[in-house]
Formats: C-alpha cells, sequence, structure tokens
C-alpha cells in the first residue's frame, strides 16, 4: 500500500480552533489537510444520462432562482481566492454548459483573478460553438468526459445519441487552445470496458491525456457494486493487451491521477514513448491522505468531501446581507469537519460505516 492510501492523522495544534475552522489559516481540517482546490457546480441539471451518473428520467432539476447567480459565484470565489487560500477552480455541474450565463460567469472571475486556473469538467455538447468565445472570456483548459468513440456504445451509457456533438466539441475545445486537453472516461464491465486500449490509442493520436476513473456509488440509480467496478488494477491489465505502462516519474502531489507514460507495443522497442495516461482509483486505491478538494454546489452548499453527509449552506449568508468574513468564517468551519475518508473515518466503500450521500454525482458536481 502505498502511504498515500494511509489515513491522515488528526491534530489540532495547528493554530487553528479546536471546535471550528480559522479563516487566516485557509481551508484547513482536522486532519492538516488544507483546501487549495475549489470544484464549484454551477448547475445540477444535464443533456445526458450516463447510467453510472443518472437515472434515465432525469433528476427533478433546480429552479434558476435556486442556483448561485453569476454575482454570487464571482463572490465566493473571490472569498475562497482572497481569503481562503484556493489556488486553483474547477467549474462543474451538472453540465455547466447548459448555463447560457457561463462565459459571463467566467470573464467576471477572470477580471477579479487574472493568474487563477479557471478549468471546466464538461460533456462537450455545444462545446463546438462556445470553445473559442469561453477561451476569450478567460477560461485555461477543459477535461472533457467521454467513454466510447464508439456510436452504439456511447448511446448505451449516455442513453443519448450524441457522440459526433462531443466530438466536434471535443476538436473545438483543442483548437480554441483549452489545453493540456483531458478525456475521463469510465469503463462498464460488459460495456466499454473491452474498448480501453482502442480510447487510449485515439486519445494519443490526438494528442489529448486520457484519463480512467474508477466508478463510485455515486449513482442516482443505487446500483453500485464492488465486485461490478473496473478496477485500476484491471484497467492497467486491459490497456496491458496493447501498450507497455510505465509508472510516471513526476511527484503526484494532490493529484488523483495515478499517471503512466505509454508505449505502444507494435512499435519497434526502442521507439519513443505515445505520450500519457492517468488511472484515477478512488475506490480501491484512495488517495484521501492527500485530498486537497472543497466543493460547492449548485445551490450554494460546501460539500467538504464528495461522500460527506453533512452539507453546510452558504446560499442564506449571500442572500441575507452577510459579509465576506461570515461567509468565510462558515465554508472555513465546514472544512475543518471535513472526514478523514469517504465521508467516514475510513476509506471503504463497501465497509460497516459507509453510507452513501443523498445526492448522485451530477448534483453534488463531479
Ligand atoms: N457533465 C460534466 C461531465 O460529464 O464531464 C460534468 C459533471 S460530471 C458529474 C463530472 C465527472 O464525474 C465526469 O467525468 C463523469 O464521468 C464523472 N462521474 C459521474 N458519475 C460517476 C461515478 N459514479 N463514478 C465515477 N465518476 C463519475
Ligand atoms: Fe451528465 Fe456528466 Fe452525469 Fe453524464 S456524468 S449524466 S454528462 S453530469
Amino acid at each position: 500500500m502505498s502511504p498515500r492510501v494511509a489515513l491522515p492523522t488528526p491534530t489540532a495544534a495547528r493554530g487553528a480552533a479546536p471546535e471550528g475552522g480559522d479563516p487566516a489559516a485557509g481551508l484547513l481540517d482536522r486532519f492538516g489537510r488544507r483546501a487549495t482546490d475549489l470544484r464549484l457546480s454551477l448547475i445540477d441539471k444535464c443533456n445526458l444520462r450516463c447510467t453510472y451518473c443518472m437515472p434515465a428520467q432525469g433528476l427533478p432539476w433546480l429552479a434558476k432562482e435556486r442556483l448561485l447567480s453569476a454575482e454570487e459565484i464571482r463572490r465566493l470565489v473571490r472569498i475562497g481566492v482572497e481569503q481562503l487560500g484556493i489556488r486553483e477552480l474547477r467549474l462543474t455541474g451538472g453540465e455547466p454548459l447548459v448555463r447560457k450565463d457561463l462565459e459571463e460567469v467566467i470573464a467576471g472571475i477572470r477580471d477579479d483573478h487574472p493568474q487563477l486556473p479557471i478549468g471546466l469538467t464538461t460533456n462537450a455538447i455545444g462545446l463546438e460553438r462556445r470553445a473559442e468565445g469561453l477561451r476569450r472570456a478567460g477560461l485555461t483548459r477543459v477535461n472533457i468526459s467521454l467513454d466510447s468513440v464508439h456510436r452504439e456504445t456511447f448511446a448505451q451509457l449516455t442513453r443519448r445519441d450524441s457522440l459526433d456533438a462531443v466530438l466536434t466539441g471535443v476538436a473545438a475545445a483543442a483548437e480554441a487552445g483549452l489545453t493540456p486537453l483531458k478525456v475521463n472516461a469510465v469503463l462498464v464491465r460488459g460495456v466499454n470496458d473491452h474498448q480501453a486500449p482502442e480510447l487510449l490509442r485515439w486519445a494519443l493520436e490526438a494528442g489529448y491525456e486520457l484519463r480512467f476513473i474508477e466508478q463510485m456509488p455515486l449513482e442516482a440509480d443505487r446500483t453500485w457494486e464492488r465486485e461490478a467496478t473496473v478496477t485500476a488494477a484491471e484497467t492497467r491489465r486491459l490497456l496491458g493487451e496493447q501498450f507497455r505502462l510505465r509508472p510516471s516519474a513526476e511527484e503526484r502531489g494532490g493529484a488523483p491521477a495515478e499517471r503512466f507514460t505509454v508505449w505502444d507495443k507494435r512499435d519497434a522497442a526502442t521507439a519513443e514513448a505515445r505520450g500519457t495516461v492517468g488511472i484515477i482509483a478512488s475506490v480501491t486505491e484512495p488517495f484521501c491522505a492527500a485530498c486537497t478538494r472543497t466543493r460547492i454546489t449548485a445551490e450554494g452548499r460546501v460539500m467538504s468531501c464528495l461522500f460527506s453527509r453533512t452539507e453546510v449552506d452558504l446560499m442564506d449568508l449571500l442572500r441575507s446581507g452577510a459579509d465576506d468574513l461570515a461567509v468565510a468564517q462558515r465554508w472555513a468551519d465546514a472544512m475543518w469537519a471535513k472526514p478523514a475518508a469517504h465521508g467516514t473515518d475510513r476509506p471503504g466503500f463497501d465497509l460497516p460505516g459507509f453510507e452513501r450521500p443523498d445526492r448522485s454525482m451530477s448534483a453534488i458536481g463531479g
């Protein structure tokens, strides 16, 4: 087991009040982890229905007035960056491109923070028309979710026949310079797992960095079973049918993906590496001890962990005239209480003590 799997060690001797957070210390938790990476969900709604995320009929979407407005988002990011040590922002959802004011949201944040890396996690539908405008608004890079380059398999996984729109969106993002362009894929046993090497070949040829994400118990249908998860070890084995993988020598830090340098077995033994691939093993090799993330849902609630069952509302403060310090204090308090791992005191989705959050991935913001 790598040390990253180890549980964080509790400590209260870090200058923060034992009962809660201290905004002056940033978003520190009881285990000494400091969140510097903000995942902010813009909307819970989505135009796909990925089987590992959404139910076929969708979910009851939040009314527009319950979503954080562009101004509220801008203020939260300002508080996060200026008072709480946020160094990186990722906008997500649901599907963030469903928000018509996405360009306005990004331009406002960019005005306040010229150097802040701003990423977008998206399914790329509609990106063909918007990639260039988003880059001009100040977007830095995109992560695009794509599980198969086969039309039928894509439709089976997403319950929509939209592969062409996604592929043109990916190309437009690359063309607009929203790079390094990462592609996220979830493997589902018996559906697209056998296509893993082919998906990697497609990404390597186009110059995208592919990352495989182990499926987590965050689908609204509640059908997840550990035995059905295509594990990181299995993914390495599947890729090994066509590629040679060597763990990257780069320092991983708080990054969730373990990166591998990749050689094509069809090439000569002396040939150069083709690129890299990442594997995010949240289920079988959790990295909770190195977590640097804080999340805010589309209706303005802090979730200190993807699996947190406690949500702390910032929206009521934003809409009741509270000052920035009050918002920062509540956010820091929420993070101080961050659980050790997987929303509980130890990592393991199949261990006693683990309870799923009430929300699906789309309603949290992945
Ligand atoms: N709609 C956008 C997209 O799909 O990129 C952004 C939101 S989506 C919830 C963010 C990421 O979460 C996607 O890469 C998706 O594959 C991943 N995801 C969704 N459900 C998941 C699950 N149960 N386990 C692992 N990853 C999941
Ligand atoms: Fe939508 Fe993304 Fe969930 Fe797929 S993974 S249903 S694209 S939110």
